[in-house]
């Protein structure tokens, strides 16, 4: 029998993780080694402790919280596989905007301000969603005959007479609440509608999470490869030669493996090649980030920064976006998290994180700091970068996964890491679930292009 094949992960991120995981299912063929840069494993999924009057620490999540069954098939079958409780909720936000309150389920002065708008909003959605019907099937031919692909949810915006007012008011702070994402007007407004197929602007969504924090998923996936996982290990540049590749890292360590996987982000990958070709340049570099909305994120509980009016913030609502300065929409994000994530309710303290904190919060109540990035899924990226990016696949030894290579969300991400594994050869984990397989190849084949195995 051949050596297993020695392979490096460089990011322990979803992505990262599904293909190690995967990977090292098959320890006779694989050899499995996981590189991270932090000191822990999840990437943007961090939880945290808040500490009780009694010594005791309850978790919960400071960004990654939640997921919808009906979409995250594959999701869905790890945590069964990982024996994880699924818990449902329900998000619903609140907004102040210059002096005026919207919330769901709640008639306030920018929701009367905005009525004229909302009717308006509601008859785009009707044409989109028409449309939108042909990408809730896994067929690539019948989601590209969506027009709406092609315009940018600004222009769709333009085109139905919408304010700027309500987009900043009330729209944007909407994709705030529940996806945290930025430059959301150029992304197509096909995505956009399938994002509101599930959340709505009057009304709360059910949403559903897992029990104990996302810490808890990472750690049960990485048991059978603990030994491996290199933390707080960041690696500084891969060279690529016929017999394979060779990683190093911050303190020069070099290490040899016959292939690698690369689920960092893309501008982190493209930092690390030696020598990229023009291509790689153009496609990894071409990939944007945002990080206008998630530098800074504090997890603390100094609920003196959540307002106290019929809204009732610390009570109901899973999150808080409060617009500031002269910019019409930077925002302030608290996420309730005790709303969010049931079992947090026992907290004898309320369980916060607040992103982009633009006033003080009492420093004895921070419990810990974050900062985060979020793949943009403009125009460019998704009808250009997209559908290029697997020609890089396996060029040199080297598979690319994450957000930037499918669709920001858990799913996705795990979807590319195990579409990696399955280009080396391993078995796809889900096969007795045809609805998490069939998703899988749909997916997979757009991650990894025409030579894509299919489970
Ligand atoms: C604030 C926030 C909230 C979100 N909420 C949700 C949610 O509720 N539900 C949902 O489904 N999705 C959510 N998402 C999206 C989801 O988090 C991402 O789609 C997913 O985590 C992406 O996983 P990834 O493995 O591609 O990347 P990441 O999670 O970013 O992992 C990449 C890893 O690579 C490491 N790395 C980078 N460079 C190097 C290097 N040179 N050497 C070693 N390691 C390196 C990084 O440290 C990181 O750990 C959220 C995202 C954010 C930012």
């Amino acid at each position: 029998m051949p050596p297993p094949l020695r392979v490096a992960v460089v990011g322990a991120g979803m992505a990262g993780l599904g293909a190690a995981w995967a990977l090292s299912r098959h320890p006779e063929r694989f050899h499995v080694e996981v590189f991270e840069e932090r000191a822990r494993i999840g990437g943007n999924a961090a939880t945290v402790d808040m500490p009780q009057r009694d010594g005791t620490t309850l978790p919960f999540d400071m960004s990654v919280t939640a997921f919808i069954p009906s979409v995250y098939q594959n999701f869905s079958a790890l945590l069964r596989h990982c024996d994880i409780t699924a818990v449902p909720t329900r998000f619903s936000y609140a907004v102040h905007y210059q002096g005026g309150v919207h919330a769901h389920d709640f008639e306030g002065s920018l929701t009367r301000q905005y009525r004229n708008d909302l009717t308006a909003f509601r008859r785009m959605l009707r044409t989109l969603r028409a449309f939108s019907a042909l990408s809730r099937r896994p067929s690539r031919l019948a989601a590209a005959a969506d027009p709406f692909n092609y315009v940018s949810m600004r222009q769709a915006l333009d085109r139905w007479g919408i304010s700027t007012g309500f987009r900043h008011a009330i729209l944007k702070p909407m994709f705030v609440n529940f996806v945290l994402a930025t430059d959301i007007f150029s992304m197509p407004a096909a995505m956009f509608a399938r994002y509101l197929d599930f959340f709505d602007v009057e009304k709360s969504t059910p949403m559903t999470t897992w029990q104990g924090g996302t810490r808890e998923i990472y750690r049960r996936m990485t048991a059978g490869f603990a030994d491996r996982l290199h933390l707080a290990r960041p690696v500084t540049g891969l060279h690529r030669h016929a017999r394979g590749a060779t990683l190093r890292d911050a303190d020069g360590r070099r290490a040899h493996f016959d292939a690698v996987v690369l689920a960092c982000n893309a501008n982190q990958a493209l930092a690390l090649l030696d020598r990229p070709t023009a291509l790689e340049r153009r496609l990894l570099g071409g990939v944007r980030y945002s990080s206008e909305l998630h530098h800074d994120a504090v997890a603390h509980h100094d609920d003196s920064i959540l307002p106290r009016d019929a809204t009732d913030v610390l009570g109901s609502r899973s999150t808080f976006v409060r617009h500031y300065g002269p910019r019409p929409d930077n925002y302030e994000v608290t996420y309730v998290m005790h709303n969010q994530q049931p079992w947090a309710r026992a907290s004898d303290r309320p369980c916060l994180v607040t992103y982009n904190l633009e006033r003080p919060v009492r420093p004895d109540t921070v419990i810990a700091r974050e900062w985060f990035q979020h793949v943009v899924h403009d125009m460019r990226h998704m009808l250009l970068l997209m559908p290029l990016l697997p020609t890089l696949q396996g060029r040199g030894h080297v598979w690319y996964c994450g957000a930037h290579t499918a669709v920001n969300s858990q799913e996705h991400a795990l979807i590319s890491g195990l579409s990696a594994a399955r280009q080396l050869g391993a078995d796809y984990p889900f096969a007795d679930d045809p609805q998490a397989r069939t998703w899988f190849n749909y997916y997979g084949r757009m991650v990894q292009g025409r030579r894509f195995r299919p489970a």
